[in-house]
């Protein structure tokens, strides 16, 4: 029997003839040329039946792409404050295209809802084995505890992922480490709510999308 393939939930969950998310380009599929280079991460805003931020990162390790994006629901969005836990729920991986997604998903569909790129940028994987080799993400994963560096515009240092029951359990809580990036004073999801890429409000994105649809 075939192995499943990783973006098959994806897949499965969307009628890519009513929503415009991008379907993907499957398996291998690299987002850039640049196999030397770090794997990016984004956040995206997203305001489905509750508002949440779909957290992403590039799979593999080291700009070995494996085609999908990892991810996790966080109802909060991210904190700067160690002190914060914020609970964050794994979902379906998503195909690397889904990373400069910004848009209105029809309300019917799954995941209904207007989404835009709160933040983007590189990570590096912070966990190394005894040799000093950085821990593949998918291995840290499994591990259920995974700690990388994100480099974004709004989000920047050490970040934790901790899976709080056995392996396949969905709940995971994101904290901020506690290093020279930390900082207890910023809100950034409240004072910095707009589109990294487009420099839009959930609002615009909505306007925008229903005068391309008039046009
Ligand atoms: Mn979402």
């Amino acid at each position: 029997m075939d192995k499943d393939h990783p973006l098959d939930e994806y897949l499965e969950k969307r009628d890519f003839s009513e929503t415009p998310e991008p379907e993907g380009e499957g398996e291998g599929k690299k987002a850039s040329g640049d196999s030397q280079g770090e794997p990016f991460f984004v956040i995206q805003k997203h305001d489905a039946s509750s508002l949440h931020y779909d957290f992403r990162l590039e799979g593999g390790v080291g700009g070995v792409e494996d085609g999908t994006l990892k991810s996790w629901a966080v109802p909060k969005g991210f904190s700067t404050d160690p002190s914060e836990k914020r609970l964050a729920l794994s979902t379906e991986d998503h195909p690397l295209e889904y990373a400069e997604f910004e848009g209105v998903i029809p309300e019917d569909e799954y995941g209904g809802g207007t989404v835009l790129v709160w933040d983007a940028g590189l990570y590096r994987n912070l966990k190394t084995d005894d040799d000093g080799n950085a821990v593949p993400l998918p291995d840290q994963i499994s591990d259920g505890h995974l700690t990388v560096w994100l480099q974004g515009e709004k989000i920047t240092g050490g970040y934790a992922l901790t899976r709080t029951g056995g392996n396949g359990d969905e709940r995971w809580l994101l904290v901020k480490m506690d290093d020279a990036e930390a900082d207890a004073r910023r809100n950034p999801v409240s004072t910095e709510p707009d589109s990294v890429l487009t420099g839009r409000s959930l609002e615009e994105v909505r306007e925008e999308e229903a005068e391309g649809a008039e046009g």
